[in-house]
Parts: C-alpha cells; structure tokens; sequence
C-alpha cells in the first residue's frame, strides 16, 4: 500500500489535514488509530467550535469532517501504526497486523491521551467503576455518586454531563480555585449536584469487584478521608502520544513533537499537528487548523520534490544528447 499523504490520527487535526490533502488530489490515507475520532469524540458536547450556533456532540463533529474528507477521496484505514522507517523517502510504517504502508509524506496527528492518576486501584477497577470517558460511561452510573478529579475544562465539563445522570457528583481539586472557564465555573457552583473538595488529591481508588469509593488526602492539613463513591473520573490533563517518535523526531521534555512553527518536524517530509504537538491551546479548532497547515506543507513538500526530480531528469538527458565540449 502506498500513498503520497499518510496521516496518523484520526481527531480534528488528521481529519482536517485529510480533507485539505484530499482536495489538493493528494488521495490521502489516513491510519485510525487507538481511538477513531481522536479524544474530541469522546466529548459529550462541544459548544466552541465555530459554526454551530447549539454546539454540537464530539462524536458527530468528528463524523462529519471525516465524511467531508471522504467525499474528496481522502482512505481510512483502522490500524495502528508499530514501526516507521524514515531513513529514507518513501518513509516505511508497520502496521500492528504486519502490513506495510509507504508514504511520501507523514503527518503525524496522534493526539494526547488522559494523563493517569498513577494511584492504586485505579488500574485494577478500569471500566469497573474507573473511566475516563463521561460520554461513554455517563449512563451506566444513573442514580449513583461520582467522583470526578480535575479542576479544568476537561473536569467541569464533562462533570456537568455527568450531572444528567449521577445523584451526587463530588469534584476533588488539589488546589482552591479553579482553572475552568469562567462559564464552566458558574454551571458548576450553581448545579445542587455538585459538591467541591478542595486542595485535595485522590490517593485511592478503593474496591474490590467494582469502584467503592476513593481515599482522599487533604494536601493543606494532611488529613485523609474516606468517600463513598460508585465511579472515579480523572480528568488531570493529558500526555502526548509520542512514543513511536522517540529517537526519530525533536521531542520537548514533556514529550511533545516539536516543530518550527509551519507543522515542520526536523525530518524532512514528517510534518506533525494537533495536540501531539501543541501543549498551549489544545482545542478542537486549533488542531484542526494546524492539520489544515501540515497538509498545506505536505503538499508544497511533494510538488518541490517533482519540481526537484524532473529538473534532475531534464539535466541528465541533457548531458546524454549533448555531447561533450571536448567531442566536437
Ligand atoms: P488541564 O487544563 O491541563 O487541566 C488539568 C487539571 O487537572 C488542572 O486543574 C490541574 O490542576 C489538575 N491536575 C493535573 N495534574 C494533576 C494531578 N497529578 N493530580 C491532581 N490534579 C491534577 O487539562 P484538561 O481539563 O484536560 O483540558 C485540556 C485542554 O482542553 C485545555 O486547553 C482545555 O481548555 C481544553 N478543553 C476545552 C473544553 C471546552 O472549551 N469546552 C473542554 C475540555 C477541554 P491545576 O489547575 O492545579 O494545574
């Protein structure tokens, strides 16, 4: 298999760089992933990405620009990529199912995935209470008390869904105020639902079969409670996918690929875009605009390297019709 646009991620950033390669007749490939739709399909309600007056759900949006690349021609593919060799153009990616795909050009679009509180019992009762997906998980906990970790857009907002279906939602800080938007903070304070614990971390997730609740330390005093609770929502940042670049692109010490500003990383050929890259705004529409900019110099890149070869062509026929001065 081969394309002349790979792309590897499929969340606003990919999907809007498969739509501009698409368009730029470039028939694009895009690779799925770990998580088709990238972390936006996974948000319940995305209320500030422009052009929808009532908002619209994350799993629909991502849809939708998949289906407006389609339509151009751009090709999916759910897989996910183990191995690239970039030591030469056409770069060579492994698939995990030990197929071969070579590309002219990459674009790295692999997104961040939720940061882990790294305490015990959080591992142990994954998707037995524990998840990190409120969109995905908010139903089955109708009528029960929640904890949700996080003092951020990601904690409040998807807190607030939570809030549809939970009794109780009790959100743990570790600070005392909030980094939130301020419209997040004002639905929070005002929802009867939900209830502050401040300057306070999760220490434990606490349960045998399923969730029973979280041992809590307040990191001021130091004094450690218990709460009942049926399901645990971290919601404490995320971290870049980035692993498969290591030893192959500039990263940043939190493991971000870096780039000069254009979506070029430091291997020619390789662009990367999307909150794999940028580590400030993290947005739905920031990465889908830097997916826009990646396929943009993806496409420049291939119609440089044609510009390059055939030149390189026309100057060895040259020298083979024309003789040499000497044979005259
Ligand atoms: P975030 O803004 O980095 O917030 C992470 C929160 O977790 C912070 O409150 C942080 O506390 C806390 N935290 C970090 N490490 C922790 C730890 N080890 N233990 C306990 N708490 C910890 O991440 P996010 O909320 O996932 O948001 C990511 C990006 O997506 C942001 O740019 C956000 O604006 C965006 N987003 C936007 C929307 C929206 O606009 N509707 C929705 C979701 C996400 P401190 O505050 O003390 O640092």
């Amino acid at each position: 298999m081969h394309s002349k646009v790979v792309i590897i991620g499929s969340g606003p950033a990919g999907l809007t760089a498969a739509l501009y390669a698409a368009r730029a007749n470039l028939e694009p490939l895009v690779v799925r992933g770990l998580q088709p739709g990238g972390l936006i399909a996974t948000t319940s309600e995305v209320e500030n990405y422009p052009g929808f007056v009532d908002g619209i759900g994350g799993y629909e949006l991502a849809e939708n620009i998949e289906k407006q690349a389609a339509r151009f021609g751009a090709q999916f593919k759910d897989a996910l990529i183990k191995g690239i060799d970039a030591s030469a153009r056409p770069f060579v990616l492994t698939t995990d199912g030990g197929e071969t795909i070579t590309a002219d050009t990459l674009i790295v679009s692999t997104g961040a995935s939720p940061r882990k509180l790294g305490v015990p019992g959080e591992e142990q009762l994954l998707n037995r209470g524990v998840s990190y997906c409120a969109t995905c998980d908010g139903f089955f906990f109708r009528g029960k008390k929640v904890v949700v970790v996080g003092g951020g857009n990601s904690a409040l907002d998807e807190g607030l869904f939570l809030t549809r279906y939970v009794s109780e939602l009790i959100i743990v800080h570790r600070r005392d105020s909030l980094r939130a938007d301020p419209v997040l903070q004002e639905r929070a304070f005002s929802n009867e639902k939900v209830r502050f614990v401040w300057d306070s971390t999760v220490d434990e997730v606490l349960g045998d079969e399923r969730v029973s609740g979280v041992r809590i330390r307040n990191l001021k005093t130091g004094e450690v409670t218990e709460e009942t609770a049926d399901g645990v929502f971290p919601y404490i940042g995320h971290i870049p996918n980035s692993g498969l670049f290591q030893g192959l692109l500039d990263l940043d010490e939190g493991g971000y690929i870096l780039t000069d500003g254009r979506t070029r990383t430091n291997v020619p050929g390789i662009f990367a875009a999307g909150d794999v890259v940028d580590h400030i705004y993290r947005q739905a529409i920031t990465a889908a605009g830097e997916g826009c900019m990646a396929a943009m110099e993806a496409t420049w890149f291939l119609a440089e390297q044609e510009h390059a070869t055939k030149k390189a062509s026309q100057a060895e026929t040259e020298q083979v019709t024309s003789p040499a001065l000497g044979q005259w």
